[in-house]
């Protein structure tokens, strides 16, 4: 296994924008990195670029202390699972997985070893005899990841493999694909654009928007500390909510009231005039749910709920609201700016499954002061 390290790496198709702008990322030896981000971001771009299958416009692709730039793909000893799997038709599952030893001139004692070894732990080996016609799609995806690991690459590299699976499938993939990166501490990047996997799966996660890195951190740390507006609406679900807001003191202005927030989060925006509050939908309660009881009535307010969905083990509560009219122009810029349509007129709030509210009910909701984020309107960074 190898670390793969990327260093100021920029793509340019033609003269337009640069699809990947700047972009550096060191993966360590045996760490799973995830690719995030909306469609045209630039995450298989550079996912392309690591494999050797586009070229780099300028920056450095190491894989361990060798530069690969100049580098064909099959010199840089990688593997790459594609959404589409490759698979060889008119080849039994054998035959596919033994195809990059095959090419390679490998004897047939050695090939079978490899392809058996692989398919043991893929839970393949009833299946070495059939077609990729005849498998399941998760089976195909174990094939094509069977030929990956029979290569002993010094990396494995992803893009979208699951996109073409069904939920529950995929959601079954997305655990062995986990559980076999563990065990066998292979160097991962894997491209999605589905956070769920992103969460899941990432030791690190790198977002990424229109070409440039947004935040390179832990699945936590996005959740908990998103630099900017941007990764604050991407992860998450429901996402973030986005409010016009300003400070005073240690309190916080919002559209339908006032809620107090901790002296150092306040010292943070000091001074400042517009700003965007994030707070997720979890962080809001019925105040008569048993978490939110030992809270002061600061954080409390009255809220006419529009329509309540019921997932089973919590609800979600749309709750409308109107932003001042003096800031609405700025915000309208704003969410075009941050490609978010979260700067919206209406709040989702989380609250328990056991929850009886009902569209059109009028409840007490309270909020957690302590978690709300404080974003800058103007450079959109998280100021708190
Ligand atoms: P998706 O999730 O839709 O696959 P992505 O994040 O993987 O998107 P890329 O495929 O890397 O994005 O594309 C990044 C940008 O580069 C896009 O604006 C795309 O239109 C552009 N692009 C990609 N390939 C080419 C190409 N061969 N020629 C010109 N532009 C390209």
């Amino acid at each position: 296994m190898a670390s793969i390290s990327m260093s100021h790496i920029v793509k340019k198709y033609g003269d337009g924008f640069p699809a990947v702008n700047d972009v550096s990322i060191d993966v360590a030896d045996g760490e799973f990195v995830i690719l995030v981000g909306p469609s045209g971001c630039g995450k298989s771009t550079l996912l392309r670029m690591i494999v050797g299958l586009e070229d780099i416009t300028s920056g450095d692709m190491l894989i361990g202390d060798r530069r690969v730039n100049e580098l064909a793909p099959r010199e840089r000893n990688l593997a790459m699972v594609f959404q589409n799997y490759a698979l060889y038709p008119h080849l039994t599952v054998y035959e596919n997985i033994a195809f990059p030893l095959r090419l390679a001139g490998a004897k047939d004692d050695e090939v079978d070893k490899k392809v058996r070894a692989a398919a043991e732990t893929l839970e393949l080996n009833e299946h070495l005899e059939r077609k990729p016609s005849n498998l399941s799609g998760g089976q195909r995806q174990r094939v094509a990841m069977g030929r990956a690991i029979v290569r002993n690459a010094d990396a494995f590299l992803f893009d979208e493999p699951l996109s073409n699976l069904d939920a529950k499938l995929r959601g079954q993939m997305r655990t062995e694909i986990s559980r076999l990166q563990k065990r066998m501490g292979i160097t991962t990047v894997y491209v999605t654009h589905d956070q769920i996997e992103a969460m899941t799966l990432g030791d690190r996660v790198a977002v990424l928007k229109r070409g440039v890195l947004q935040q390179l951190a832990t699945p936590r740390e996005l959740y908990d500390n998103p630099g900017n507006l941007f990764v604050a609406g991407f992860i998450g679900s429901p996402p973030m909510n986005f409010l016009p807001a300003t400070v005073e003191g240690t309190t916080l202005k919002l559209p339908f009231g006032e809620v107090q927030i901790p002296q150092e989060k306040a010292a943070k925006v000091a001074g400042k005039g517009l700003l965007i509050a994030g707070i997720r939908p979890e962080n809001f309660a019925e105040a008569s749910a048993p978490h939110a009881r030992d809270v002061s009535e600061a954080n409390t307010f009255e809220a006419s709920v529009d329509v309540v969905e019921w997932l089973g083990n919590e609800t979600y509560a749309y709750i409308p609201f109107e932003a001042p009219p003096e800031v609405e122009a700025q915000l309208d810029q704003l969410a075009q700016e941050t490609d978010s349509e979260a700067l919206r007129t209406q709040l989702v709030v989380t609250l328990d499954g056991s929850s009886t509210v009902k569209d059109g009910d009028k409840i007490k909701i309270w909020l957690d002061g302590s978690k709300v984020h404080l974003f800058d309107p103007e450079t959109t960074e998280n100021l708190t």
